[in-house]
């Protein structure tokens, strides 16, 4: 590769104006898979990267099914130790993107047990856990109550549904106080949970609840119970090919009906202080272009008495 081509291959691209909400816009991506997810993933670790990196992501988060997946997770724990490897090469490569080595784990128990050991996980960057029925669980009465009851027995009768919620919220919330989750996956996909319940154990924990704007059943309401227990949130792609990687337009959109701001988010930065910060000020800028700015987003001095957080420097 010649010098010319490794500075074009590097050149940062700008954010992509999907990932760009009224307010803020989301810098990352923090759930999709790769090959690694057998059968289930179809881009190498690179590709997601590359594609990330298309669309002006400055983080992306490599998070394959934990083991227990059936079919279509990790092979085994150690896998993860060859991602976390592969993550940490590519970041010494690329200086506008920060790879991050992690798992979607599994809950594999109604007590809240995972599917990777505390020790792997804590040797990771990021910890994305949730609820799937396709899995291997702890036991044979686990197996019960995470598959067969969602599978089947909740279709039969209102009272096997209601005993179905209050497990799978069980299982969530347990896994949420037990472990350093930073990011429950789909809240509520095929597996109905108490919003209410899980939300208020996440914001106690500082666990973020996903947006998933890679599966059609999230509801604006899901959003604002979250927003009332004070729970933060994560827009997320869940992608399963390179295509879909740092497609979030679906999330953000749902986000910003729902009331949500870039405090609320973990993966997202506000829009209106952008401009303002000095070390963003690009080649060929007008030198009064940041002045007409600063005039422009300078607010109202009632704002400021209500909100001190507004300066206007
Ligand atoms: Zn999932
Ligand atoms: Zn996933």
């Amino acid at each position: 590769m010649t010098e010319d081509n490794w500075f074009t291959w590097n050149e940062p691209h700008p954010l992509d104006a999907s990932l760009r909400a009224h307010d803020f816009e989301v810098f990352a991506d923090y759930h999709t898979h790769t090959v690694y997810s057998r059968n289930h993933g179809k881009g190498t670790i690179e590709d997601n990267l590359l594609a990330a990196r298309e669309k002006g992501l400055t983080e992306l988060a490599i998070t394959d099914h934990g083991p227990a997946a059936l079919g279509i997770g990790i092979r085994e724990v150690k896998t993860l130790e060859v991602i976390k490897a592969r993550t940490t090469h590519y970041n010494r490569l690329f200086a506008d993107i920060r790879l991050l080595a992690g798992v979607e784990a599994n809950v594999v128990s109604i007590d809240g047990r995972l599917d990777v050991p505390r020790s792997a996980l804590k040797e990771l960057d990021i910890r994305v856990a949730g609820l799937h029925y396709q899995i291997m669980p702890a036991s044979v009465s686990d197996g019960f109550d995470i598959i067969l009851n969602n599978l089947v027995l909740s279709k039969l009768s209102r009272r096997m549904r209601r005993r179905a919620r209050l497990v799978n919220t069980k299982a969530i919330v347990e896994a949420v106080n037990h472990y350093n989750i930073d990011i429950v996956s789909h809240p509520g996909l095929k597996l109905d949970i108490d919003t209410h319940e899980l939300a208020r154990a996440a914001a106690r924990r500082g666990t973020a609840l996903e947006i998933s704007a890679g599966h059609p059943y999230m509801t604006v309401d899901f959003i604002r119970i979250g927003l009332k227990e004070g729970v933060k949130f994560s827009i997320d792609s869940d992608a399963h090919k390179p295509a879909n990687v740092g497609r979030l337009e679906s999330g953000i959109r749902l986000a910003e009906r729902a009331g949500v701001g870039a405090a609320d988010l973990i993966n997202a930065r506000p829009l209106r202080a952008r401009p303002l910060r000095a070390r963003e000020a690009g080649p060929g800028e007008r030198p009064d272009a940041r002045v007409a700015l600063a005039e422009e987003l300078a607010p109202e001095p009632d704002q400021t008495r209500k909100n001190p957080r507004v300066r206007r420097s």
